[in-house]
């Protein structure tokens, strides 16, 4: 299917007659951050750390989780029981000080472009992020000054469920006046985070910056799948045009 006929097929399935765009909600990490290698491997030394066996791309298959409940999956696995929540605390811990000594911080290439293009639209840009870290968090205004405010994000110490329920997206909506799913689209790179943002009803693009095959992320619904940001950059004014006209 081109484009043209993605849009229409979410469009008739969701029985809407057309978009009404008013926000673009976006993941922070392996979107806005290229964070994602140095969240594996913080996840996977931690674990290593307590002789806790993860599978291969687990950290990658598991993103957008809160940390509780990408704990409780190795737990699980390992021992046959959820993490005690002084055991959480203390994994979380560490993983977080283990991020910041592997963090760069570098901002995904494109994304300042994408957010300032979704900006100069006149659509609000929101954040909807699994995470919890402040060394992120609290740099977002440094690296996209201007873009977003605390009331147009959603992060770990918002949600109960966290992804892949639909919660944080439907917060998200909620953030942005009330909106339709027909008033968004979401930017996703992970499987769990995509099947979050369908599941909320919302038109989702992932953009695939890490390792996994598209077809994951096919699977987990996104309508559209692109290579990066920056080719998100080159074919984003396709798709709002797109949006704007297409009725069904
Ligand atoms: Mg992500």
């Amino acid at each position: 299917m081109n484009m043209n006929e993605l849009i229409k097929e979410y469009l008739r399935i969701k029985q809407y007659r057309s978009f009404s765009l008013k926000a673009v909600i976006f993941d922070m990490d392996g979107v806005l951050y290229d964070s994602m290698p140095a969240h594996d491997k913080s996840w996977r030394e931690t674990m290593d750390e307590l002789n806790l066996q993860h599978i291969p791309y687990e950290f990658y298959l598991q993103e957008g989780r809160i940390g509780k409940s990408t704990i409780d999956a190795v737990f699980q696995r390992n021992l046959n029981r959820s993490s005690t929540e002084e055991e959480e605390q203390k994994i979380y811990a560490r993983k977080s000080e283990l991020f910041q000594q592997y963090n760069s911080g570098a901002t995904m290439p494109g994304a300042k472009e994408v957010l300032n293009y979704v900006k100069e639209k006149g659509l609000t840009p929101i954040l909807v992020t699994g995470s919890g870290q402040p060394s992120l968090l609290n740099k977002l205004d440094t690296h996209f000054p201007g873009i977003f405010t605390p009331a147009t994000m959603v992060t770990a110490f918002d949600v109960v469920h966290g992804k892949p329920h639909p919660e944080p997206f439907l917060m998200g909506l909620q953030k942005g006046g009330n909106l339709a799913p027909n008033q968004a689209i979401v930017i996703e790179n992970a499987p769990l985070g995509i099947e979050a943002a369908v599941g909320a009803g919302i038109f989702t693009i992932a953009v695939n910056t890490g390792p996994l095959p598209d077809s994951v992320l096919r699977d987990a619904g996104a309508s559209l799948v692109y290579d990066s940001m920056t080719t998100l950059f080159t074919e984003l004014p396709g798709i709002l045009s797109l949006a704007e006209t297409l009725h069904f």
